[in-house]
């Protein structure tokens, strides 16, 4: 395919994954009720939190760091387009093949083409959520090919035929008795004795892998970050099934949104620093590896490289949230969001959950697809404190907000509620009608609180408390005060 989709007038909204099934509040209403959901959620993200203060505590130039990888971020944003090419020129002078996919489905295409052309019929997998965002698993399966999710917590929500909650730890609704009990369930030949202690459930899933990856002729891989200098491709993981993946398949093919590539080496030194500090709280992951198109005689021989669009043009569009695509998907915002660890990440309904969730997935897809998802938040501001790119989700949260009520126009109740108050406001007659109206709603309260009020003011009820009006509006107090002084 050509390579027009950089122009942004034509640039498509992202398919795939990426749309929300439900309107957020009626799923979070239904995670809310979960109750060993919460309690596994508040106890994993807790633990993730103290680890991330304690070793961003440590570097003295943290704040330092953090403003180098929002302005390389920047840079690279504003060139983009230039950085891809070089990006391509140099994979396919160091003999790899660089495809370019506007969308979900051409993405699919391109990958089940290439495995087919290998006639393998499994594929290995190192965790690449970009690769859920498109839903090459299913399209695989789709032609006969089965794909094995190595990443321990993917194992885990791949043998419970679930889906992914966490960026980082896609399993992190899950307890370690659940585990146990999904891998006697579905994994072949576990030993029936098999107990729910962190190493002996580790054990299982690795002789299980050890068996996938000695197998396989093909892995799939995404990548953290494509150094455009270089051609080099870089992936950062903790359990080593990365590495395996990337270096014992004969075909390795990497899908990555555009949006990962740095212009150099010395920028990737920045994120290095950045990455495991904010995502899993250590200072260094423990696996970090990096390729140059092909080496002849050592690992893959055929290296494929997707770049992918899938609504990341259309983001870049926006002005204001461009700079949702600096993402390096740590996932610390995630871990510090009140909302996101009371209902947990199936609740967003799209691949990518909690507060850059809220944000990404609507500008991928444009706001109708996902409009829900920029309210799922109280505005606290804790995800911009964490986020080591300093994005700043709350002031794109109320971004989009606002998108979706002009987009939305007179079908939207904060339209029409807006409409109404500034008709009201107007005119001080009918401010004076309306506050006298308002004081209706004291016969409705009781201790101070209106629990219940008719629609279609009930929707606010049904979640909280309103204060019972007062019984003198300003103006009456005014008058009364100062009747007196005018005698
Ligand atoms: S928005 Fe920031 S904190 Fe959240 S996942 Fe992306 S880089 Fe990490």
């Amino acid at each position: 395919m050509t390579r027009t989709f950089l122009g942004l007038p034509t640039a498509p909204r992202g398919v795939g994954h990426l749309r929300g099934s439900e309107p957020f509040p009626a799923a979070a209403r239904r995670a809310l009720a979960n109750t060993q959901l919460r309690r596994n959620l508040g106890r994993a993200t807790s633990t993730i939190r103290a680890k991330r203060a304690s070793v961003v505590g440590e570097l003295p130039d943290w704040a330092e760091l953090r403003d180098a990888g929002q302005a390389i971020k920047a840079e690279t944003m504003a060139h983009l387009d230039r950085y891809l090419e070089q990006l391509e020129q140099q994979v396919t002078a160091h003999g790899g093949v660089v495809h370019w996919a506007r969308d979900a489905r051409e993405a699919n295409q391109i990958v089940t083409g290439l495995v087919q052309a290998t006639g393998a019929t499994e594929v290995v997998k190192v965790k690449s959520i970009v690769t859920d965002e498109i839903g090459l698993n299913d399209a695989l399966a789709s032609v006969g090919i089965q794909a094995h999710e190595t990443d321990l917590a993917e194992l885990i929500v791949q043998l419970g035929h679930d889906r992914p909650s966490h960026i980082l730890v896609p399993a992190i609704h899950r307890n370690r008795a659940e585990i146990r009990d999904i891998f006697l369930r579905e994994m072949a030949g576990a030993d029936p004795g098999l107990t729910d202690s962190p190493a002996a459930l580790a054990e299982a899933a690795r002789r299980h892998l050890r068996r996938v990856f000695l197998s396989a002729r093909v892995g799939i891989s995404g990548a953290n970050f494509a150094i455009a200098e270089t051609g080099t491709l870089c992936v950062v993981e903790s359990e080593g099934n990365g590495r395996m993946c990337l270096t014992l398949p004969d075909t390795l093919i990497t899908v990555m949104g555009i949006e990962k590539v740095l212009p150099s080496w010395a920028d990737l030194g920045v994120f290095l620093q950045l990455l495991p500090r904010s995502s899993t709280g250590e200072r260094m992951n423990p696996y970090t590896s990096m390729w140059t198109g092909v080496t002849p005689g050592d690992g893959p021989q055929q290296v494929h490289l997707v770049l992918l669009d899938n609504g990341r043009t259309a983001a870049l569009a926006d002005p204001a949230g461009r700079q949702a695509l600096h993402c390096i998907r740590c996932s610390a915002c995630l871990n510090v969001c009140p909302v996101y660890e009371r209902v947990g990440g199936h609740a967003y309904g799209s691949v990518y959950p909690g507060p850059i969730g809220a944000v990404l997935s609507p500008l991928l897809t444009g706001i109708e697809d996902n409009a829900s998802l920029p309210y799922a938040s109280s505005l606290c501001g804790a995800c911009y404190d964490a986020c080591p790119v300093k994005i700043d989700i709350p002031s794109l949260l109320v971004h989009l907000r606002a998108r979706h009520v002009e987009e939305a126009g007179w079908a939207s109740p904060e339209a029409v509620t807006m409409a109404a108050a500034s008709w009201v406001m107007a005119s001080p007659a009918r401010y004076q009608a309306g506050q006298r109206a308002g004081q209706l709603g004291r016969r409705l309260g009781r201790g101070g609180r209106i629990r219940r009020l008719p629609p279609p003011l009930s929707a606010w009820t049904a979640a909280r408390d309103a204060p019972v009006p007062p019984a003198q509006t300003f103006r009456e107090w005014w008058r009364d005060e100062h009747a007196g002084a005018a005698r």
